[in-house]
């Protein structure tokens, strides 16, 4: 923290959005940020030299969650999106693959069994099988069998499969270019996702003495038991993000930390 602190401008913060600083429900279109969250990420935000969430959510998403932070960066869709004066920006290497994407949401409607969750994302399709967790071999297996068809890469979460475009765009590649010319990143996160943009932080301090990481792992009972056991720190739900947040807002001279409201 201290070392945090001394470097500030060169120190920053990084988020995965949901089981991180938002809770995990069974409708995803109604998950807003834990109460505090938006608040801690926006005092930070003035205090450090870079705050961000990444995340697998549209960017637009995003944008209406922390229209309260304007000063913290959005990446959504592993990254093939960025917020650009309030505009989101898609990635040109991934915009291509928009309309194999849209055939893929289409086939899933068609072959899944309609209890499993189909987000359309334009350029990234989620198949939640949260509502019916029995289903699981079957969703991974059709995925596996698109994303060989299709060329695409999957990405397995908390009880969804995710199938996106092949280009070289994860939490860990953000996390690298974000933090290039920081000598201190923090990276919270909760899911298997999460593990590239903690392998980036260690690989990194490998390589630069002056560089420090601080992985934090979010604990649940559905992946979070890996990502912990490579992590620094670890906190117990969402809910208790802001409070760690709290300790390092407070480790500043003269900022206490922001008074928690009740709508995020
Ligand atoms: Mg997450």
């Amino acid at each position: 923290m201290t070392a945090t602190v001394s470097e500030s401008r060169k120190s920053g913060f990084f988020f995965d959005f949901d089981g991180t600083i938002a809770p995990i429900m069974r409708d995803p279109g109604a998950v807003l940020p834990v109460p505090g969250a938006v608040e801690r990420l926006q005092a930070l935000s003035s205090l450090v030299g870079r705050v961000a969430v990444v995340s697998a959510r549209p960017a637009a998403f995003l944008c209406e969650r922390f229209s309260r932070a304007p000063q913290v960066a959005l990446f959504g869709l592993y990254g093939m999106q960025t917020v650009v004066d309030g505009q989101v920006r898609t990635d040109a290497e991934a915009e291509p693959w928009a309309p194999v994407m849209r055939g893929l949401a289409a086939d899933a409607a068609r072959d899944l069994p309609g209890e499993i969750l189909i987000e359309d994302k334009a350029l990234l399709v989620s198949l939640h099988y949260r509502s019916v967790p029995a289903l699981r071999g079957a969703v991974e297996r059709w995925a596996s069998a698109k994303a060989a068809e299709l060329g695409l890469r999957e990405q397995h979460g908390r009880m969804v499969v995710e199938l996106r475009p092949p280009v070289e765009r994860d939490k860990g590649t953000v996390i690298a270019r974000e933090a290039e010319s920081l000598t201190r990143a923090w990276y919270f996160g909760d899911d298997i996702s999460d593990g590239r943009a903690f392998d980036v932080l260690r690989c990194r301090e490998e390589h630069d003495a002056g560089f420090m990481g601080v992985s934090v792992a979010v604990a649940n009972g559905e992946t979070g038991d890996e990502l912990a056991r490579r992590a620094d720190f670890t906190v117990d739900s969402p809910e208790d993000t802001p409070v760690l947040l709290d300790q390092v807002i407070s480790a500043f001279p003269g900022h206490p930390p922001p008074a928690l409201t009740l709508d995020g």
